[in-house]
């Protein structure tokens, strides 16, 4: 039996099938190359010393996905595919929605034709909104979204409600990432996103590398520590190892829907972030401080009790890890 794993050659798509690969999983990936390369599946090889079947395609392509189910004996899917730039969300939503809405549901409805009904979902902290408490549990009202990245997220979460409740056979998890960042140790994988960065550690990372000049900094008049924003990162690695659990969990249940947090539980703020990372790889970060960015939130960063309570998921990686890691990768770029 293998695991279907969509948009595995990106971020943590990546770094999760080599935590499935190194736990013994057969998979079958697929994956556009949108914004990802070939190289990614070759690292994978080489850190794990395992191979796998893939496919070039978008999920989109539904004749294909009848294809992979006839080709292979899957018995869950992991949905990393899809767009994920919030500012070009709010430029492109047509494209957004059609690519992460319509492929989801491509993807289920040849699920349930092949009676394949084990999904875990890469879903984001950014269904929350501006969150109603912190630290956000998952009961926590979600909705509010400001950008249609956020709300194809919300709108597939809701599907999959919908979904549950019209056949309580389906065993699925969605999994809530707060801020994903750092690289595998090995340094052969990581974040290495086309143009410049929206997210503040590859922003960091090349500035840290000089392609960039300087980071500007979004506002230090927040409610927070220091000022600047603050945010829940959590390794990309423990991230992809939450996955691991959440299967065993869906392996355990045979059927249900479960929702959980993904994070550490602390919250750093940017400037904390800027000194961890110089300090860490030795290198100077220049930034300015700039006016708030429109859409952003003062604080936002997980309780996770409820991950660690039912998956046995513990992040473990501490902050210096994650910019270590990240430099270790992007420095050889
Ligand atoms: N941020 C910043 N400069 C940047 C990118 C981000 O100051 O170039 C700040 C941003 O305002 C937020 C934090 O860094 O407080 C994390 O931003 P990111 O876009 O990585 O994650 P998100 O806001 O989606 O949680």
């Amino acid at each position: 039996m293998s695991i279907l794993i969509t948009g595995g050659a990106g971020y943590i798509g990546s770094h999760t099938c080599v935590e499935l690969l190194n736990a013994g999983k057969d998979l079958v990936i697929l994956d556009d190359f949108s914004n990802s390369n070939k190289e990614v599946l070759d690292n994978i090889k080489k850190i794990t010393n395992k191979d796998f079947k893939f496919y070039e395609m978008n999920y989109l392509d539904k004749d294909k996905l009848e294809k992979i189910f006839e080709e292979n004996k899957i018995d869950s899917v992991i949905n990393f595919a899809g767009f994920k730039a919030v500012g070009e969300s709010t430029e492109k939503p047509i494209e957004y929605y059609i690519n992460n809405v319509s492929g989801a549901l491509n993807l289920l409805d040849v699920m349930k034709k092949h009676n394949v009904k084990k999904f875990v979902f890469s879903s984001s902290a950014t269904v929350y909104g501006n969150p109603e408490i912190i630290p956000i549990t998952e009961d926590c009202k979600v909705g509010g979204t400001t950008n249609p990245y956020g709300t194809s997220k919300l709108f597939i979460e809701k599907i999959l409600e919908d979904l549950y409740a019209s056949d309580n056979t389906w065993d699925i998890a969605i999994l809530r990432y707060f801020n994903p960042v750092g690289a595998h140790e090995s340094g052969l994988i990581g974040e290495n996103p086309k143009g410049i960065p929206n997210n503040l550690m590859p922003f960091i990372a090349k500035v840290a590398t000089k392609e960039l000049k300087e980071l500007s900094i979004f506002g230090d008049d927040y409610d927070t520590k220091d000022g600047t924003g603050v945010r829940d990162y959590i390794h990309v690695v423990d991230l992809a190892k939450g996955h691991l659990l959440a299967l065993d969990k869906l392996d355990k249940e045979k059927s249900g829907l479960y929702i959980y947090n993904l994070g550490t539980g602390h919250g750093y703020s940017v400037l904390e972030m800027v000194k961890t990372y110089s300090q860490v790889n030795g290198v100077d970060i220049p930034y300015k401080i700039v006016n708030r960015r429109p859409g952003d939130i003062a604080q936002c960063y997980s309780n996770p009790d409820k991950a660690n309570k039912e998956l046995g998921f513990k992040a473990t990686k501490s902050l210096e890890d994650m910019c270590r890691d990240s430099y270790n990768f992007i420095k050889n770029k």
